[in-house]
């Protein structure tokens, strides 16, 4: 390489000569950029398709954009289109991707027995059966047909449901409609206490 040639490479590598000559005279894009910042890719750049989202950690509920690559989630943002959030969401919501890609995620249902020390895992049929058989067992020895007044009541007190900020509106409908066909009073939310 010729002294010329070594030299334009080396004001070329120089931010404010690049200010000077080039197209971003106030320094504020490519002027000022590095080799590192010019060879980064947005975390966004191999998503093949997008789904839209609702956060799930709060009840403001902001819009967010999934971006996935065949089966993996890549990165999950705020999505502009929202009239509730405009794009942003807040430090927690912007963490929602660990919530589904982190390896602290449990994958299997995990069953600890009364007064036992040990988790075990339980496939999830025999866990649903389980739920299902106390959820019944609670209702019938709670249930109340008439209250000390012999006034006719049909509830049970052997049963109450307090959800999670992470249900949505959805999942709270259902979960209120289940509990109050079975006969539950005590039917409360996180996001409300
Ligand atoms: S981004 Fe933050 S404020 Fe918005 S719904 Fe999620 S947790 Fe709530």
């Amino acid at each position: 390489m010729g002294v010329g040639r070594w030299l334009a490479s080396r004001l070329a590598s120089w931010p404010v000569y690049r200010q000077i000559t080039g197209r971003d005279p106030l320094g504020r894009g490519r002027a000022a950029q590095s080799p590192r910042s010019a060879g980064l890719t947005a975390r966004i750049a191999d998503a093949d398709r997008v789904a839209k989202s609702v956060c799930p950690f709060c009840a403001v509920g902001c819009a967010q954009r999934v971006y996935v690559s065949e089966d993996r989630v890549l990165q999950i943002e705020g999505d502009p289109d929202s009239p509730i959030s405009r794009g942003r969401l807040c430090p927690k919501g912007s963490a929602s991707t660990q919530l589904v890609t982190g390896p602290q995620r449990a994958r299997k249902v995990l069953y600890r027995a009364p007064y036992g020390g040990q988790w075990r895992e339980l496939d999830l049929d025999t866990a649903m059966d389980m739920v299902a058989d106390r959820v019944l067992e609670a209702r019938a020895k709670g249930w109340q047909d008439v209250d000390e007044r012999g006034r006719r009541v049909r509830r049970t007190l052997g049963l109450a449901s307090l959800g999670g900020a992470t249900l949505d509106n959805e999942e709270n409908y259902l979960i209120k409609k289940l509990f109050t066909a079975l006969g539950a009073l005590q039917i409360e939310n996180q996001a409300r206490i």
